[in-house]
């Protein structure tokens, strides 16, 4: 299975508010969504640049994983998000291939949408996402 294009790029800031100040002002882009998501203790704001989204992360507990990215290699792009068809299936030849899952089944992120993860040490340091319906 191969991704149609890619969903979102997620980035962690340390002021969402700033940061979106930023991606209206200077880049002309419109936030369309603030959502905070408690799994992940985070709050997100979304922006569209064509059919990909750009996901702001502002942590909201510093023990979070965007608490804890940021601690270790500051701000900055975060994760890659592909949008697959089936993301059960796509983590599961994703396996098949040798790479180390942080999901083994597909769960609930941001927009109700489909995510699971993989984990950068087996995508070329690349925190990496499949996204879907
Ligand atoms: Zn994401």
């Amino acid at each position: 299975m191969k991704p149609s294009h890619i969903e979102h790029i997620g980035i962690a800031v340390l002021n969402l508010e700033e940061a979106i100040k930023y991606y209206e002002k200077v880049l002309g882009l419109e936030c369309y969504a603030i959502e905070e998501v408690k799994d992940q203790k985070v709050k997100t704001a979304f922006f569209k640049v064509g059919d990909t989204k750009i996901e702001l992360l502002e942590s909201t507990d510093p023990e979070g994983p965007i608490g804890k990215f940021i601690e270790k290699k500051g701000p900055g792009i975060h994760h890659l998000a592909f949008a697959m068809a089936d993301v059960a299936q796509a983590l599961t030849e994703a396996e098949s291939n040798g790479v180390q899952l942080i999901d083994k089944q597909p769960r609930k992120g941001a927009e109700g949408l489909s995510i699971g993860f993989l984990h950068p040490k087996f995508t070329h340091g690349v925190l990496t996402e499949f996204c879907g319906e």
